[in-house]
């Protein structure tokens, strides 16, 4: 029997090496704890196996001293394991110097017993024929238990507390090492009271410790990592299914039960709800798969992404399938909102101008052998409207036309609010009637009542080719059809045509040959003669012509609007007004007394300083300022007219004799008379036209002229073109006079060799 023990003793101390061994290479935090008390466990048992073995007293007696010993380092190695695995430490220092001090008590008071035998004596026995040598325990043992058990059950009594207080998913954690100990724990009650001649109380730490092992270094607590793997899904925002090998659903986390609306654990009667849901039977899994699905529940739009896999154990056998269902309906939302915010224009809700662009130029692309209106809108006055009626107002007044757009509009067209007021609409050419689009812009009303106001809108269109590019030209285009028309009342719609182009091209010529054609000298002023009551010519007016080689003389109407558009106008005034200097200044040698009327644009202001410009040349040229007469129509005060005021008062200060030039021509010009401190009125003689038979027209005339004098104004006529017209304005008073009657303007050789 004791070789039986022996040998059960042989293997577990040969087993709790292996299980040190190892635990020295684990790289578990708790791998060092769980080796020491190996270790501790080790020792008492090698006494232990001292004393089973058949031997001779001594070996029995070092046993004995090595396993009572032993047993004071096991429980306290128990002890500290114990503390590192439920990661507490000493709560004083005064605890851990007690218990130490217990263990060094009992200890000497042990190794005290070689002498005194206060402890325990030997009592031979014969087992199995050999010796034994049974413990007779004196009241030392009693000492050396309170000990040992103390520890031991103060251990066991930690971890039970950290049973009971950890959370439920954590309980298996501690009741294991819990069981670990009350086996133990009963198994060495077992040898002390039943009095067995064999000590075999040992094993029962021995068992401890492979458990601790076990427990603390490989068993993963698989009903911890289910409940922490349920917890997890069930918190997630996905719904998540999963399917057994027949198909069956053994569980849906909480948002797949509040999907599907099944009652909880109900999870089989999940498939055929998801099937009415989504219309198309989403659990069966052939594969791995993932797709998106729109859905409308309740009239509300849903968007899901549904994935389903299919599971593999570690031996690649089949073990079932989930099915993940995302819903993104948030998030869908979300960038639908964004992205039609980026894509409409927040006032009218129509199409942005880039977005338009996009769909217009996808369009094109699709199908571009149909042909295509591009069609640039824009409300006439819109600014006028914005200052009278608000900004309220104005942003109704959009509105309205947008919704008018959106009512009117084809099922293909594709339109958006391109600017402001401007408005991009894209069709079929076979959808337009104009004679509709004519009624539809002539009669727009928008608002009602007495706020009903009359907005009058054009349309230029441009019609697609094949070899079209860009959709930003080609409403560059539509936009320049619109604004030929731009003004007039009667004419809402014009294509963009071969008229238009040309214009394109010759204002492209225009601008591109400006600089070489001012240096050749090819733009140059004519001389128109201006004379006096007597017939005597008293001056000229510089009027530009530009003798172009291939084009022939090209009137300033041609060319001049041009250039005002992109401001070299100001080059073109410059070099005239130097022109006009030069002749002064060789008359002015001569001894001829007459002046030169410059015309001087309103941009001219935005791109120089003019009365200092005009200052320079004529101390340039030596001449007198008042030879260099100045001419302004009265759109200079348009805008900033303060500035311009200034201007004019800096001009006359000088010594220059202001003009204002066609007086009578605009809307505006008695108002501004009262402002602009001019010295000759040259009155237009658009007026003149019929006064011949026109007897309201002479009096008209004969009142503006009266007018001028009473303000102190040289009264000027220009456009006379008749001895009678002549006539009677010297009999009305005027005092100079300009016109073809006179002179057409000529070329200053001409003028030079027929009025001097
Ligand atoms: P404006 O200053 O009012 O010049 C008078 C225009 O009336 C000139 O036209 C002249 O040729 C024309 N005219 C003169 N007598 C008669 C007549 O008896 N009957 C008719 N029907 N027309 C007559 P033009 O030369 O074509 O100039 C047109 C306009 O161009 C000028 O009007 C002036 O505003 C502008 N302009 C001319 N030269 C320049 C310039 O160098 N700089 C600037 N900024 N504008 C200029
Ligand atoms: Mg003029
Ligand atoms: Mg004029």
């Amino acid at each position: 029997m004791r070789t039986v023990y022996a040998c059960i003793f042989t293997v577990f101390i040969a087993a709790l090496i292996v299980c040190a061994v190892k635990s020295r290479r684990s790289l578990n935090p708790i791998a060092d704890s769980v080796r020491r008390l190996i270790i501790g466990v080790l020792i008492p048992v090698v006494g232990n196996y001292l004393l089973i073995v058949p031997g001779p007293k001594l070996v029995s007696d070092i046993g004995r001293y090595v396993y009572f010993i032993g047993m004071v380092i096991c429980v306290y190695r128990v002890l500290r394991f114990t503390m590192d695995y439920c990661n507490i430490e000493w709560k004083n220092k005064l605890l851990k110097y007690t218990v130490w001090g217990f263990i060094a008590v009992d200890g000497i008071q042990l190794l005290l017993n070689i002498f005194t035998h206060h402890t325990f004596s030997v009592e031979k026995t014969m087992v199995d024929g050999y010796a034994y040598y049974l413990l007779v325990p004196h009241w030392g043992q009693s000492l050396h238990r309170v000990i040992v058990y103390g520890i031991f059950f103060a251990s066991l009594g930690i971890i039970i507390v950290k049973l009971i207080k950890s959370p439920r998913i954590y309980k298996e954690r501690y009741s294991t090492m819990t069981a670990a100990m009350v086996i133990s724990c009963l198994v060495e009650s077992y040898y002390i009271f039943s009095r067995k001649p064999i000590d075999l109380s040992m094993l029962a730490f021995a068992i401890y410790a492979f458990m601790v092992y076990y427990f603390a270094l490989y068993y993963r607590p698989m009903r911890l990592l289910d409940r922490m793997l349920a917890g997890i899904a069930s918190e997630m925002n996905e719904s998540l299914f999963f399917y057994d090998l027949e198909g069956k659903c053994i569980w849906a986390n909480e948002p797949a039960v509040r999907l599907t609306g099944v009652e909880q654990s109900r999870y089989e009667e999940t498939t055929s709800k998801l099937l009415r849901i989504f219309g198309e039977d989403v659990t069966a899994v052939d594969d791995d798969s993932t797709h998106k699905k729109d859905i409308t529940v309740e009239e509300e739009e849903r968007y899901y992404t549904l994935e389903r896999r299919v599971l593999y154990d570690d031996k690649d056998r089949l073990t079932g399938s989930f099915l993940r269902i995302r819903d993104d309906t948030d998030e869908q939302k979300r960038i639908r909102r964004e992205f039609y915010n980026a894509t409409h224009d927040r006032l009218t809700g129509l199409y942005t101008s880039e977005y338009l662009n996009e769909l217009i130029w996808n369009r094109i692309n699709d199908d571009n052998r149909r042909s295509y209106y591009v069609i640039y809108m824009n409300i006439s006055e819109f600014k006028i409207v914005n200052d009278v009626y608000g900004m309220e107002y104005g942003d109704l007044v959009l509105k309205n036309i947008a919704e008018r757009i959106k009512k009117d509009a084809g099922r293909s067209w594709l339109y958006g609010r391109i600017g402001g007021d401007s408005f991009g609409i894209m069709m079929p050419s076979e959808d337009f009637d104009r004679d509709i689009a004519d009624k539809a812009l002539s009669e727009l009303v928008v608002g009602e009542g007495s706020k009903a106001h009359k907005i009058v809108m054009h349309m230029g269109i441009y019609e697609t080719t094949r070899f079209d590019s860009d959709v930003a030209v080609m409403f560059d285009r539509a936009h320049l059809a619109l604004n030929s028309i731009k003004g007039d009342y009667n004419v809402h719609i014009a294509f963009y045509d071969e008229k238009i182009r040309n214009g394109i091209l010759k204002e492209n010529m225009i601008t591109s040959q400006l600089q070489e054609a001012i240096e050749q000298r090819h733009i140059m002023p004519y001389l128109q003669p201006i004379v006096d009551p007597n017939r005597n010519v008293v001056g000229a007016e510089a009027l530009t012509r530009w003798t172009h080689p291939t084009e022939g003389i090209l009137s300033p109407a041609v060319f001049i609007p041009v250039l005002e558009r992109n401001g070299l106008i100001a080059d073109v005034d410059n070099h005239i007004w130097r022109c006009a200097c030069e002749v002064l200044k060789r008359w002015q040698d001569q001894g001829i007394d007459m002046f030169i009327s410059i015309n001087i644009s309103p941009k001219d202001f935005y791109f120089m300083d003019v009365p200092f410009e005009l200052e320079r040349l004529v101390e340039e040229y030596g001449i007198k300022a008042e030879k260099l007469r100045v001419e302004l129509t009265e759109t200079v005060m348009i805008n900033n007219s303060d500035m311009r005021i200034k201007d004019i008062e800096r001009l006359r200060d000088a010594g220059f004799i202001v003009e204002m030039d066609d007086f009578g021509s605009g809307f505006s010009s008695l108002n501004l008379l009262q402002d602009m401190p001019v010295d000759v009125l040259k009155i237009d003689m658009v007026f003149l036209r019929n006064t011949d038979d026109n007897p309201k027209a002479g009096k008209i005339i004969y009142n503006i002229i009266a007018m001028a004098k009473d303000l102190d104004l040289v009264p000027l006529t220009e456009g006379v073109e008749s001895e009678y017209q002549y006539q009677q304005l010297v009999r009305m008073g005027c005092k100079l006079f300009q016109g073809n009657h006179f002179s057409k303007p000529v070329t200053i050789e001409e003028f030079e060799e027929e009025f001097i």
